[in-house]
């Protein structure tokens, strides 16, 4: 089967030939029918080989969708030819994180070698990728895979992000969204689908912006100085109740730093290796710092229902295989709006 690998630290990924896998018990293959296409590659790519975690070659590829082709053995819940999504944060399954399905807080996962796929196990950008677990797998029904398979991670990602800040996000309230790329135009579509707050987005690019206000967003404003005066105008003076950083760079977190107001909540999201100081009376007082890794089980199963209700639409722009490493190089320069899909 073809698959797209990272095979060399520093070299482009590479579309090649591998043995297609066969499941083993409790395992699943699945026939991918879509995989989404994340900046987080983009980092795991620029890792230096001395400080690389992974096995090489990798299979990239941590959004995944797929037909149901094969059951190892004890494999009893899920039926060949199903149409599933993949979770991706496997846990150990048993833990007390793992048994209320925040498998993506598995304190036992890294002891026990249990990785992703696309992070460190086989991943999606492939024709067929193994599931470790039936338990790893989110039923599809006649939902288009392509328009589908970001839930996995730009979907589920800001959404688990949104949830733990729902106290924030009252009617009334002012939420701030920086990097409206895969994840954050999701966010925003979520923040009005599960919120009566006020939504501005924040983007280095015309595009993106342009890309908010379609998702949803009041108010979409260039990431700058003048974001901040904006911003504190819009809140008279009190600055948001809300901020959600999909970039993580310096920039994005000083930002975020100065436009939050008292009793506020800031999401790290995006990995852009930026830090933000913190002490007693900065940021303002009150105002809980929080990161997030992917999210739950059950948020995924969720986030499928409200696709289904139409309440999400991700912007999707769809590729083949053989396309795999220059959207790689698209992303690099800024020329993927939305979510780049790829099909096999
Ligand atoms: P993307 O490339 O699709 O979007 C990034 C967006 O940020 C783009 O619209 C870009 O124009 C904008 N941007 C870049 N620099 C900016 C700046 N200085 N100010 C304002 N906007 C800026 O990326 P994505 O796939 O949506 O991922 C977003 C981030 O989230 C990445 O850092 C990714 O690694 C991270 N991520 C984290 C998790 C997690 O679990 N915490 C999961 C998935 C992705
Ligand atoms: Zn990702
Ligand atoms: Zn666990």
């Amino acid at each position: 089967m073809r698959a797209v690998q990272y095979a060399t630290v520093g070299e482009p990924p590479r579309v090649v030939d591998v043995a297609t896998p066969e499941p083993g018990p409790g395992q699943l293959l699945v026939q991918v029918t879509a995989a989404g296409v994340c900046h987080s590659d983009l980092e795991v790519m620029s890792w230096p080989s001395d400080a690389f975690p992974y096995p090489l070659p990798l299979t990239l590829g941590h959004e995944g969708a797929g037909t149901v082709a094969a059951l190892g053995s004890g494999v009893d819940r899920v039926s060949a030819g199903e149409s599933v999504l993949i979770y991706g944060p496997w846990g150990c399954g048993v833990c007390r994180a793992c048994s209320r399905g925040a498998e993506n807080y598995c304190p036992r996962a890294a002891e026990l070698g249990i990785r992703p796929p696309g992070l460190g196990n086989p991943g999606a950008l492939a024709e067929f990728v193994l599931v470790d677990s039936q338990r790893h797998v989110v039923p599809l029904g006649d939902l288009d895979p392509v328009a589908a398979v970001p839930l996995t991670d730009a979907g589920l990602t800001p959404y688990h992000a949104i949830n733990r800040a729902r106290p924030n996000l009252f009617p009334g309230s002012i939420t701030v969204v920086i990097g409206v790329g895969g994840l954050g135009h999701v966010a925003v579509q979520l923040l009005r689908a599960m919120s009566a707050t006020t939504v501005i987005a924040l983007d280095v690019r015309e595009q993106s912006r342009e890309l908010a206000l379609r998702s949803g967003a009041h108010h979409a404003l260039p990431s700058d100085d003048n974001a901040v005066s904006a911003i504190h105008e819009l809140t008279d003076g009190a600055g948001a109740n809300a901020v959600f950083d999909f970039v993580g760079a310096q920039a994005t977190m000083d930002l975020a730093a100065r436009v939050v107001g008292m009793d506020a909540a800031i999401t790290l999201v995006g990995i852009g290796g930026g830090a933000l100081p913190v002490s007693f009376a900065s940021p303002p007082f009150g105002v809980r710092v929080g990161t997030t890794y992917w999210g739950t089980r059950s948020e995924l199963v969720e986030l499928v229902e409200l696709a289904r209700r139409g309440e999400v639409d991700v912007q999707v722009e769809r590729y083949d295989l053989d396309e795999a490493p220059s959207v790689y190089e698209r992303m690099t320069s800024g020329q993927i709006h939305g979510r780049a899909v790829i099909v096999p």
